[in-house]
């Protein structure tokens, strides 16, 4: 390519002519390297506020090693700030410019969309996330989530290949990018020093921009904040007089409502789950159907939706989509010659004066004004809407990428669009011609205890910012309206300014392992963002100790502790610290290949559907058929003896191994649909065997690992060595049953029927229905997780026996008295003699643990 080779050229003359003390600045490429775009994509992007400051931001890059751009969601900031640096020739000379996200729909639908804009290869403008990726030796700039640039740090700490790293979504504050940011402050000045440096860009939505730019420990002098001010119209906010509990029937009201009495814009719904969404999704659906063609819009709706079940409407469906085609093509060529609306640069947001009141919005009519969402007013409602259709959409995280990117698509003629979303449509994607916010006020987030590290989902109230960067989604194509289903002192009383980072959310065992592998000795001083807090540094460092991966602190205040060589090994693997030790363990018996499925399966999440969600039509009752059958096929799995005794984990290697031989015959999606198994967990499974596959043949090429298409299912031998390398890797996640005589005096009876006592906990906890073992309920269990619900039930439960805890978990077992109690036995069983040594595990009361002699 003779345009790269100039600019390559150039590059080095002008590093090779420069005083030493100006190469940072002669970090700027003295190249233009010229873009073609199509005119319809150049036209769009004109029109972008970001681009009439291309040359500010471009001067400041240049002349500062980092820089803060902030600019409100979808002026342009992810899609062209890449091309602003390609175009300065920030990808010539063989360097890449990297930009992170922290999620993984961002990272694929982001390239694709500046691949597109670029006119580029897919192999030019590349993603990377863990499972997958089309990155090559061609690429130029790369998206990534912020978790594969970490382990990029991990082996080329000084990021040579890149010119640039652009971490967007800063304001999201995940784990990852605030580590990044940290790592980043240090080796952007290393970098300078060596004469090849380094820029960063941190890019966020304008909230609390204060962390990354007033704090000395992070940059010594505060780098600058550029601001792009951004074309947001007016949204006029409405609270609702009263706060809804019941959010998903009043998000469903409040809708019909918009429909059926406003002019036309798109509707954006915030709830807070995949559950809750698919629920209101197939309520509106309902409510407004398509007329014309009540069957092929079934079919559309569902094609839409990716769960086109039924073969007898298949030819409707082509129909259909080709109707849906020819719709978008038309309405396109429309869009083509719309007049650009005239630039409102008005203080973002309005509220309406005496906003307790709803009446302005949906005209005088008292009638509708307060309906109350009973099915008897859906009824009505449903005479309503004979007018206009509605393009219903879900759209959260879990929905497979295909069916995601559908929200940028236009909706069919005549129809308008509504997208009902997590919190994922809050800031990564912008969705167009939003008119209509209605907010549920709600998020849910995995709260984790950070001692015990217990974890459940709770919804709580979103952060005031949150809510504003929900309603500012309302004003892109021209002034709209946010509904917020909760009153304005809820708001003003209930409602933080932001919410808390990840990092002070989450337990940080393998964020500590990682940055000890990395020789940052001491994390406690690292220059985080915001720091997790000291107790959670401890619990983690504790349960690293015991799993065996760091050294015993050697003074009571020392933050020292050193990697074990397993530390090490156990690193190298990307996955949890607990995994990455099952996988070191199980070097012996061919027992990797199990090993390396399971922990695939166990890192991905919810594997195992309990309840249809493919259906968004699904009926009730057919669901609760269908999860019968489910349940009875895993039972199948589980098997016999050792085999069931491994439990939970067991269902998941054999549904792995299952969907494996299904997907040789191209039959993988009605697989998983008949047995209960989330499609896109199945195909991320896959991709993680495989790369834990070549990791493991990486350090042991002898072995010669490969993912074995028709895995038999362990042997008995093997699937007791499995339950003793689950005991390996979760050696402080042991509970015991309960027996009557083992309930304190203190405690209360009842809250102990059928409980376990954990190792680690007070509390009792339970096995979950959903667990194959639960008839069995074996005395000893390992756990993979504990999560909270009504009680605290266990997750990913496997039988362990008491005699192995002295071998496995020797830290937390306490024999006393040290005495043989009971004379050594005869056994005749095992012909072996026995010894039985009363002690306590943990917390766990009365032991008896045996030592075969
Ligand atoms: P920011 O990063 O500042 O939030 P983006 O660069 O993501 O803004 O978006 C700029 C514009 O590009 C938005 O108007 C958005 O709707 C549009 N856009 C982004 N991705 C796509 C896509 N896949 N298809 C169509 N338009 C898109
Ligand atoms: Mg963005």
């Amino acid at each position: 390519n003779p345009k790269v080779e100039v600019a390559t050229e150039a590059v080095s003359d002008e590093a090779v002519n420069k005083p030493r003390k100006e190469r940072h600045v002669a970090s700027k490429p003295a190249v233009f390297v010229p873009v073609h775009r199509q005119a319809d994509i150049q036209e769009a992007r004109l029109r972008l506020p970001i681009l009439a400051e291309e040359q500010v931001i471009m001067e400041a890059i240049n002349e500062n090693p980092v820089v803060v751009l902030a600019g409100e969601t979808g002026s342009g900031k992810t899609t062209q700030v890449p091309q602003f640096l390609y175009e300065a020739g920030y990808a010539s000379d063989g360097k890449l410019i990297g930009v992170t996200e922290p999620r993984r729909v961002a990272a694929i639908s982001m390239s694709k969309r500046v691949a597109e804009e670029m006119n580029l290869d897919s192999n030019e403008v590349s993603y990377l996330i863990r499972f997958e990726g089309n990155a090559t030796e061609k690429t130029r700039i790369k998206f990534m989530t912020d978790g594969v640039l970490l382990k990029e740090i991990q082996s080329d700490f000084l990021l040579s290949k890149y010119s640039v790293i652009i971490l967007d979504e800063a304001h999201e504050r995940s784990v990852y990018t605030d580590i990044l940011i940290g790592l980043l402050s240090r080796i952007v000045p290393l970098r300078n020093k060596r004469g090849n440096p380094l820029k960063l860009i941190i890019m966020s939505a304008t909230l609390r921009l204060e962390d990354f730019t007033d704090n000395p420990r992070l940059f010594k002098t505060s780098p600058p904040v550029l601001k792009v001010e951004s074309r947001q119209f007016p949204v006029t906010i409405h609270f609702n007089k009263r706060t809804a509990v019941d959010y998903v029937a009043e998000a469903f009201s409040k809708t019909c409502k918009i429909h059926t009495q406003l002019p036309e814009g798109g509707i954006l719904v915030f709830l807070t789950g995949q559950q809750e969404v698919n629920c209101l999704v197939r309520k509106l659906r309902r409510a407004f159907p398509f007329h014309s063609k009540k069957k092929g819009t079934k079919a559309a709706q569902t094609l839409a939706n990716g769960d086109a079940e039924s073969e007898d409407e298949g030819e409707v469906e082509l129909d259909m989509q080709k109707a849906i085609h020819n719709a978008r093509k038309a309405r396109r060529k429309r869009q083509g010659s719309e007049v650009v609306l005239p630039e409102i640069n008005l203080d973002s947001y309005s509220v309406v004066p005496g906003d307790d009141t709803e009446a302005d919005l949906l005209g005088n009519d008292d009638d509708l004004g307060d309906i109350e969402s009973d099915e008897e007013d859906q009824l009505n409602l449903r005479g309503l809407a004979a007018c206009q259709p509605m393009w219903v959409l879900p759209l959260y995280s879990l929905l497979p990428s295909d069916k995601q990117a559908q929200v940028f698509e236009p909706p069919p003629e005549g129809s308008r669009l509504c997208v009902v979303a997590t919190n994922v449509a809050e800031t990564s994607l912008t969705i167009p011609n939003v008119k209509y916010v209605v907010d549920s006020g709600r998020m849910k987030t995995r709260m984790y205890d950070k001692v015990t590290g217990v974890s459940a989902f709770t919804v709580t109230w979103c952060s005031k910012a949150a809510a504003n960067q929900r309603a500012g989604r309302a004003g892109r194509m021209g002034p709209g309206h946010c509904y917020r289903l909760y009153s304005s002192a809820v708001f003003n009383d209930q409602f933080e300014q932001f919410s808390v980072p990840e990092i002070q959310r989450k337990p940080v065992d393998d964020l500590l392992l990682q940055m000890k592998a990395m020789d940052i000795d001491k994390v406690v001083n690292f220059p985080f963002p915001s720091a997790p807090d000291l107790i959670q540094l401890r619990s983690a460092e504790r349960r690293l100790v015991l799993l065996g991966a760091l050294e015993e602190p050697k003074k009571k205040d020392d933050w020292t502790s050193k990697v074990t060589p397993l530390g090490y090994a156990i690193s190298a693997f990307p996955v949890a610290p607990r995994f990455g030790k099952m996988l070191a363990l199980s070097h012996q018996q061919g027992l990797l290949p199990y090993t390396v499925c399971m922990v695939a399966a166990l890192s991905v999440q919810e594997v195992l559907l309990e309840v249809p969600i493919h259906g968004v039509e699904e009926e009730a009752e057919n669901a609760g058929q269908k999860r019968a059958q489910w349940i009875q096929t895993r039972r199948k799995w589980a098997g016999m003896g050792n085999s069931l005794l491994l439990g939970d984990p067991m269902v998941l290697l054999r549904a792995v191994g299952a969907s494996e031989f299904a997907g040789r015959r191209g039959q993988l999606l009605q697989f998983c649909m008949d047995n209960g198994l989330r499609h896109k967990a199945i195909t991320e499974i896959r991709k993680l065997r495989v790369q834990l596959t070549n990791e493991v043949n990486l350090n042991l090429p002898d072995l010669n690992l490969c993912v074995d298409p028709n895995m038999a299912p362990p042997t008995d031998i093997q699937a007791k060595l499995l339950r003793q390398i689950m005991l390996a890797g979760m050696p402080d996640q042991v509970a015991h049953k309960v027996a009557d005589n083992e309930i304190k005096e203190d405690e209360d009876k009842a809250k102990w029927k059928h409980a376990y006592r954990c190792a680690e906990m007070e509390d009792p906890v339970f096995m979950h229905s959903a667990s194959v073992l639960r008839k069995k309920s074996p005395e000893w269990v390992v756990y993979q997780e504990v999560f909270e619900t009504s009680k605290l039930y266990m997750r990913g439960v496997t039988a362990i026996e008491p005699e192995w805890l002295p071998t496995y978990a020797p830290a937390l077992c306490n024999l006393s008295p040290p005495l043989v109690e009971p004379p050594p036995r005869y056994d005749e069983a095992t012909g072996k003699m026995l010894c039985h040594v009363t002690g306590t595990f943990g917390m766990c009361y009365c032991v008896f643990i045996c030592f075969p002699r």
